[in-house]
């Protein structure tokens, strides 16, 4: 029989006053941990910041045997790992950027029982020589971190992460836990399924930051907007992302030109250029920062009070996990998006370019990006749909909620819309639903037999664009949501019943048709 719960629980809080120094867990936490002492497999999402890590190394302390880590990032490994030894704790990372000797020394030491916590990356771990090794220790669990690089679904996909099932192949007994900041609901099951975990428990800790300031502006003077925005929060430490290279070296040129302290972060810098810039931003010796999405893997500093898109991200994770980066404090946070409709353009023809198995679901994900930029609605309330999560009222910190825009009662279209998702059986998508909304007879309505449902045609007096824009509003409300496995079908949520039954009113934005006419700003 098991230890009783109550002891284990204590031993990992003293391990927590002792090693972290702080008195109490977070709520999830301790339930967390909690699972994983008895020994059951764990998927834990919860929004960086959050203090995932916490939850797989107090426990790795507290049991006997070790924890092995796997982590895609080697920057993140060696902080991680410096960290830890920096609290007392025994651990230690093997990647391809540790010698031989070094190695040796390691292998040891976990071969004798001294370490707690060993970090490694996929490609070190999955390697023959080390899967015999680790047949000789005696490991307390495997810890993923990461683990949405397990689906080709997510916006980081390592094809590496897909080997990772021979770990419950060949350890059947060591408990899994996978952790994540963000995980759609297609990763969520690919993290599960991929990782052979059993009966997993998942716990989902609200992504929802409410102290963070949702701004989306539009595009144009970019530069001017950005020097005043600087002039409004003196001293405050932000973040912003650019796409080039090129971009991030002027912006920060133009910003140091105002007296403000900048620095640039890209891909093109050599590793102790850009060990200099992130430490220099982490001592707050630089205010300000100017990245491509490079920036800001692993980096732990929790009073960024501001971050900035300069362009629009590619998809909506990203874009979470950007924005997720200021704020971590809990105090008043902004983050500012600044969206044109060159933007989609300019990154449509980038996506276009890319392996085509991915392309469609690239653009897909683009689409939504582009439509939470244009929404009508609470922004707050689109973010947490995406991630499957429902907020009961708008948030009132956005500058939806802050300044409505005019709205139409669109009841009535919404439910043309969905009535004819359940009649198709949910498995048009969203360009086959617009065709039979409008009543169109081409080839894809007519061999989907989809002229026959009751709603085909009901929505013929608008046009295309109009539909596309509507549908993309209920996405955004989380009356739908797009089945990427399923060939992108639309589904219809909970929410979207209860309008269908007339339980809930829908208001909608008017489609502005110049939106998309707007010009491309200078300098792009
Ligand atoms: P994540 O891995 O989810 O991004 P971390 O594990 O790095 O988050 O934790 C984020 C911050 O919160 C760290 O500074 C960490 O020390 C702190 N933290 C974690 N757990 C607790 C706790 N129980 N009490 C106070 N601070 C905590
Ligand atoms: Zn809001």
């Amino acid at each position: 029989a098991a230890e009783p719960l109550a002891p284990t629980l204590d031993s990992a809080r003293r391990v927590l006053k002792q090693y972290y120094g702080y008195d109490t867990f977070r709520p999830m936490q301790e339930d967390i941990i909690g699972h994983i002492m008895a020994g059951q497999d764990t998927v834990v999402l919860m929004p960086t910041g959050g203090g995932k890590s916490v939850c797989f190394q107090v426990p790795a302390v507290v049991q006997e045997g070790l924890c092995v880590v796997v982590s895609p990032l080697i920057a993140l490994m060696k902080d991680q790992v410096e960290a830890l030894k920096a609290n007392g704790i025994a651990a230690a990372y093997i990647n391809s950027s540790v010698g031989q000797s070094e190695q040796q020394a390691i292998t040891g030491e976990a071969l004798n029982g001294y370490l707690k916590l060993l970090y490694v990356s996929p490609e070190k771990l999955l390697s023959e020589g080390f899967l015999t090794f680790m047949k000789r220790l005696r490991i307390s669990m495997f810890a993923i971190d990461e683990a949405h690089c397990i689906s080709s679904w997510g916006h980081d996909f390592r094809p590496e992460y897909t080997q990772l099932r021979v770990l419950r192949e060949q350890f059947p007994r060591v408990p899994i836990i996978a952790l994540t900041a963000t995980a759609d609901r297609l990763t969520q099951r690919d993290i599960q399924t991929q990782l052979r975990l059993q009966e997993p428990r998942v716990f989902l800790s609200s992504f929802d930051r409410p102290n963070l300031n949702l701004i989306v502006r539009p595009g144009q003077d970019r530069v001017g907007g950005i020097l005043e925005f600087l002039e409004r929060h003196p001293g405050e430490a932000g973040i912003i992302y650019c796409l080039s290279r090129k971009q991030c070296e002027t912006l920060a040129q133009k910003i140091q030109a105002k007296g403000v302290k900048a620095g640039y972060y890209h891909a093109g810098m050599t590793p102790n250029q850009r060990g200099a810039v992130q430490e220099a931003f982490l001592k707050d010796d630089l205010q300000v920062i100017v990245a491509t999405i490079a920036f800001g893997m692993g980096i732990d500093k929790s009073n960024v009070r501001w971050v900035i898109h300069y362009n629009l991200p590619k998809n909506i994770e990203g874009y979470y996990q950007e924005i997720g980066r200021a704020g971590r404090d809990g105090s008043p946070a902004t983050a500012v998006l600044f969206y044109s409709f060159a933007d989609v353009m300019s990154l449509r023809e980038m996506l276009s370019k890319d392996d085509p198995k991915l392309t469609q679901l690239n653009l897909t994900k683009l689409e939504r990006m582009q439509q939470f930029a244009e929404a009508a609605s609470c922004r707050r309330k689109i973010l947490l749909n995406y991630f499957g999560e429902t907020l009961p009222q708008d948030c009132g910190n956005c500058d939806i909620c802050r300044n409505p825009p005019t709205t139409f009662d669109g009841t009535e279209l919404a439910q043309k819309a969905l009535s004819a998702v359940v009649r198709g059986r949910e498995r048009m998508s969203l360009t086959l639903l617009i065709d039979v909304l409008r009543g169109m007879r081409n080839q894809a309505v007519l061999s989907g037999g989809y002229d026959q449902i009751k709603t085909y045609g009901a929505g013929r007096d608008l046009p295309y664009l109009d539909w596309y824009s509507y549908i993309h509003q209920m996405l955004n409300d989380g009356l739908l949501y797009i089945a990427y496995e399923e060939g992108y079908a639309l589904k219809i949520t909970d929410l979207g019943r209860e309008v269908l039954q007339a339980q809930r009113p829908v208001p909608m934005k008017k489609f502005q048709p110049t939106e998309k006419a707007e010009k491309p700003t200078k300098g792009r």
